[in-house]
């Protein structure tokens, strides 16, 4: 019998003895995979229609996206991946890097160092405010620029290109491909951030910084800058959803018990300014971007991927944010829906319902 690996439409290998047996599973797949589709398609096509919300152009560049992209990928903790619309476009990730940056940090030093440098405390202010704990003189948190700025300061590497090679890796291992820096997009925002700058000149001051903070600041530019699409969002999600372990490629991207540092964050600081209404509403760990991406993660069930470019008040993705709060509601997807939490503990009582 010959043995045989196979792609399926949505790019998943598919290993089986003979290609009859390839035929089924992939079969198999496709009909599972239908239902979901659909809800996507449905989404997808009910949201598109939406052009409430503003193009970030603040960063030249970014000023450049589409207003009609939109794109949905799901991806589960055993790497089926099921996608819809816009999905392979591309975007930068911008402050969709800063709990992975976190997680790496950590990773390097582990959290007390890390957090004698950052709090964990939401602002209830805009992503870019300049405010430090006046306490402390820490930045808030490591969602904020200041505080992704001070975790950036803190990834190791014997000089600047390996740090940088690092931090590649780092999101190469979360999205399962080699990813890239768009050079355009990392020119403009260093042209253009001088807020950012002058943060870093603070916290500098205050001795939050170490004496390279320059560089950690151009590394937190070339962070930003990461190309992605919403394909990659849906993996990186369903990488820590899986406890670190990318379901595709089966390489640990993060230890698993920093994991939850990274999911917690997110939980309470991820969405900006409504990180408390979307815990609240949504109740699913989450990281958006000003360039539109949005990645959200169901802890042992899935990663969500989203982007769509035009942003709320607040930043985040308009169409992102919709889709976000139907799939959660739909799904059941909070987590504190009681049902789901109560009977996973339930199943190891001798409790009877009444
Ligand atoms: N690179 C952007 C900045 O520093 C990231 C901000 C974001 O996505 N909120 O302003």
């Amino acid at each position: 019998m010959v043995h045989v690996t196979q792609v399926d439409e949505r790019g998943c290998a598919v290993s089986g003895d003979s290609s009859q047996e390839i035929d089924m599973l992939l079969g198999r797949m496709k009909s599972a995979a239908a239902p979901i589709r659909d809800v996507l398609k449905d989404l997808h096509t009910r949201l598109v229609a939406n052009y409430e919300g503003r193009i970030a152009d603040y960063i030249p560049e970014l000023a450049t996206a589409s207003p009609d992209s939109f794109g949905i990928a799901l991806c589960t903790t055993d790497g089926q991946i099921v996608e819809y619309g816009d999905y392979k476009t591309s975007f930068t990730i911008q402050s969709v890097s800063k709990p992975f940056m976190f997680g790496l940090a950590i990773g390097d030093h582990g959290l007390d160092h890390v957090l004698s440098k950052v709090g964990v405390e939401p602002t209830g202010e805009a992503f870019n405010s300049i405010v430090l704990d006046e306490v402390s003189n820490r930045p808030y948190n490591p969602m904020v620029n200041s505080g992704a700025i001070a975790t950036a300061d803190l990834v190791k590497g014997k000089d600047y290109p390996e740090r940088v090679k690092r931090m590649v890796e780092m999101f190469s291992r979360y999205c399962g491909r080699e990813v890239f820096v768009d050079n355009t997009v990392f020119m403009s925002e260093r042209m253009t951030g001088h807020r950012n700058r002058a943060m870093a000149h603070l916290m500098r001051n205050f001795d939050m910084m170490s004496e390279k903070f320059e560089e950690a600041l151009e590394l937190y530019f070339q962070q930003c800058s990461i190309l992605v699409n919403a394909h990659d969002l849906s993996v990186m999600g369903a990488t820590l959803a899986n406890g670190g372990l990318n379901p595709l490629t089966k390489i640990r991207a993060i230890e698993s018990e920093n994991v939850k540092y990274l999911l917690s964050i997110m939980m309470s600081c991820g969405m900006y300014d409504y990180a408390g209404e979307w815990a609240f509403r949504v109740g699913i760990p989450a990281k958006s971007g000003v360039a539109g991406g949005i990645v959200a993660v169901v802890p042992g069930v899935l990663g969500i991927g989203l982007y769509s470019p035009l942003l709320d008040i607040k930043g985040n993705s308009v169409r992102g944010v919709k889709a976000c709060q139907e799939l959660s509601q739909k799904f059941s997807l909070h987590a504190f829906e009681s049902s789901a939490a109560a009977s996973k503990i339930l199943e190891l009582f001798s409790f009877k319902k009444r």
